[in-house]
Parts: C-alpha cells; sequence; structure tokens
C-alpha cells in the first residue's frame, strides 16, 4: 500500500519509522511519502493560512498551497488515471471504526489531508472529490490541536490489517470491535506467565485446557467489560450469533 501525507509538520510523523509501521516500511509492504505543504507556497513567508471569510475566530488554511500538494501527489502516482482515496482528518467528519479501518485497508493507494488551525478551505475538499474518492474522518469526540495525531492512528490501524503486516495474522481476528467472532464486543482481559504474580492467579479455567469452557469464559468476560464500557454496544450484541459463531470455531 501507498501513503501520502502532506502536513505543515512532516516531523511531527516520526513514528511512522517505528515499530509495525516501521517494520512494515523496511519490508516494502508500506510505502510512505511525507509531503510539506509549505514547499508549496509561493511567498517569501511560507504562507499556509488567512483569515476566514465571514470572521471568527482563528485562522483557515489557503486553498492554494492545498490544491497543489494534492496535484503533485496525483501526478506522482503509477499514472493510467491512478487517484488515491483522499483521507481528510476532521473532528466533524465520519467516525472511524474497525470497519472503515478495513475498508481503507482494501485500497492499494491513501493520501492523508490533515489540517492545523481551523481546518482547509472547503472549496479544497470539494476540487478533490471531483477527482478522487474523499472520506472525512474523526478519530473521536474530542478536539485535537491538528491532524498529524489523526493520521497516527488511522495508519496504524490500517497497516496492521494489511496482509503480513502482523507476525501472527489471526491476531486482529479476535480484537475488540473485529467483525465476525467476537462482534460487537470489547475485547476481555489477557494473561501471560506466570501464572500466580504478587498472589494474583490466572484464572484457573484459562489453564485448563478445554477450548470450549475458555471460549465461554472469554465471551462472558468481553461481554461484562462491554457492558461496563460500552453499553451502547451491548444493545446490538446478539447471543444467538455468538454462539453460532462459538460452535463453528
Ligand atoms: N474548528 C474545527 C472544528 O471544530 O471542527 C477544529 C479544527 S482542529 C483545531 C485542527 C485540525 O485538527 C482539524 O482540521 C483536523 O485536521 C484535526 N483534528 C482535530 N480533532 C480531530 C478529530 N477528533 N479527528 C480527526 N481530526 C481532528
Amino acid at each position: 500500500m501507498r501513503i501520502d501525507v502532506v502536513t505543515i509538520f512532516p516531523e511531527y510523523l516520526a513514528p511512522l519509522d517505528l515499530s509495525l509501521v516501521g517494520k512494515a516500511r523496511a519490508r516494502g509492504q508500506l510505502d510512505v511519502r511525507l509531503h510539506e505543504l509549505r514547499e508549496f507556497t509561493h511567498d517569501i513567508h511560507r504562507t499556509v493560512d488567512d483569515t476566514p471569510y465571514g470572521g471568527g475566530p482563528g485562522m483557515v488554511m489557503k486553498p492554494e498551497p492545498w490544491s497543489e500538494a494534492l496535484d503533485t501527489v496525483v501526478a506522482s502516482g503509477p499514472g493510467e488515471g491512478a487517484v488515491p482515496t483522499l483521507v481528510v482528518p476532521t473532528p466533524s467528519g465520519r467516525p472511524f471504526t474497525q470497519e472503515l479501518a478495513q475498508q481503507l485497508a482494501a485500497e492499494p493507494w491513501l493520501a492523508f489531508a490533515p489540517a492545523r488551525y481551523e481546518g482547509i478551505d472547503r472549496r479544497v475538499i470539494e476540487d478533490a472529490a471531483d477527482r478522487m474518492p474523499v472520506v472525512e474522518v474523526s478519530i473521536g469526540d474530542y478536539v485535537l490541536a491538528g491532524g498529524e495525531v489523526a493520521v497516527l492512528v488511522i495508519v496504524e490501524a490500517v497497516a496492521r490489517l494489511l496482509p503480513g503486516v502482523l507476525g501472527n495474522a489471526e491476531s486482529h481476528q479476535d480484537d475488540s470491535f473485529a467483525p465476525g467472532r467476537m462482534a460487537d464486543l470489547l475485547e476481555g482481559p489477557v494473561y501471560t506467565k506466570p501464572a500466580d504474580w504478587r498472589g494474583r492467579e490466572v484464572p484457573e479455567v484459562l489453564l485448563s485446557g478445554h477450548h470450549g469452557k475458555i471460549a465461554r469464559w472469554r465471551r462472558e468476560q468481553a461481554f461484562a467489560r462491554t457492558l461496563a464500557h460500552r453499553p451502547d454496544l451491548v444493545a446490538r450484541w446478539r447471543r444467538e450469533e455468538m454462539d453460532k459463531h462459538d460452535l463453528k470455531a
């Protein structure tokens, strides 16, 4: 997968060199290209923002540098009409979910447009949408100072779904929010050795080797955790479906 990020703070994306994403890049599974937005300005101050029409506090990112940057990204593609899916982080976007991560992981090419200030002039998004798929994405109901952190969140969630990126291909299938096995349930607690640590013992059932009992215990734990932390998800939970999945497993 190819990923382009246009930003005024390329250095904010240094974590993309680390850990799972960094290894995926080193293995050639991810081709990440960072573009400094100010490179696409033409004034001495390398201006990327201006005052908002209609008044109000804060500044708005100017359309010209963004459109030039996005044109350059598209032009550097493989040609033959290939365009990236443009991901625009914004608190007013569609909520980022595991399902959306999976949809994005199926794309060959993503470009990210993380903003600063009060966001990007709306016409940039409309202009891009005439030429490429655009998805505006919120990573949560809070406001960050800029979209770079949202890019890190989205790229990491997407990258771990790419074939061959996780050591164990099955490890994301039991994750919280993963469709299928544990649909709509958060993942329950996990344990490793030693079995007895500071007088706290690992639940006996996990040492039993009884797969059916372990699956039931995990489901009950997942349910309890979901009930405690995300009662909204519990409303969507259907026991029959979960039993069906366990029988199949
Ligand atoms: N005035 C904007 C609003 O209320 O929707 C907030 C702008 S915020 C200070 C600057 C940038 O940070 C946004 O344009 C976006 O790129 C990013 N950002 C902030 N919160 C975000 C969130 N929850 N999800 C995704 N991106 C976010």
